[in-house]
């Protein structure tokens, strides 16, 4: 098990826009074993490579279906549809919150860490996330969508409203 470090906001990685890969070589079977550890020791639902660092076309996505995390290598949205208003964080803007629309339904398609291409389909958190990661290869953040973050009495309140539906 090998944990990389997740750079937070303010550092250059997480602005930039990131490169396609194109050697599905054992350093990125690494970088994906090591994002997997990262992601799961962080308790999170997503990790893209610029926020450990590297400025490459890979992201890993929580599958809420599944439990599984799917690894996308240079992954683009193909379709997407409905709309979800929810609360949306970020590893590297951490124990900050706020409130995001975005697609309920998203297709995916991507290559796997040998290369192949694939499609996948996440609805709700899993597409949410998608959406969340992939910008992150552009080198952009979730905050750009908000317009302020929660504070802790409005998060409590969010807290509690969505318990109250279950
Ligand atoms: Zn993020």
């Amino acid at each position: 098990m090998a944990l990389r470090t997740i750079v937070t906001e303010g550092d250059e990685c997480l602005r930039k826009v990131c490169r396609p890969v194109t050697a599905f070589n054992a350093r990125l079977h690494q970088l994906l074993d090591d994002m997997n550890d990262t992601l799961v020791e962080a308790s999170g639902a997503g990790l893209a490579a610029p926020q450990v660092g590297v400025l490459r076309r890979v992201c890993l996505v929580l599958d809420e279906e599944t439990g599984e995390f799917i690894e996308l290598i240079n992954p683009e949205i193909i379709a997407q549809s409905g709309e979800q208003t929810g609360l949306e964080g970020c590893l590297s803007v951490p124990g900050k919150w706020g409130i995001v629309t975005r697609p309920n339904v998203v297709r995916v398609r991507a290559q796997d860490r040998n290369g192949d291409w694939f499609e996948a389909e996440g609805e709700g958190l899993t597409a949410r996330a998608f959406c969340h990661e992939i910008e992150h290869l552009d080198g952009h953040l979730y905050v750009e969508h908000i317009d302020h973050f929660l504070s802790d009495e409005e998060l409590q309140a969010y807290l509690e409203e969505e318990e109250g539906e279950e």
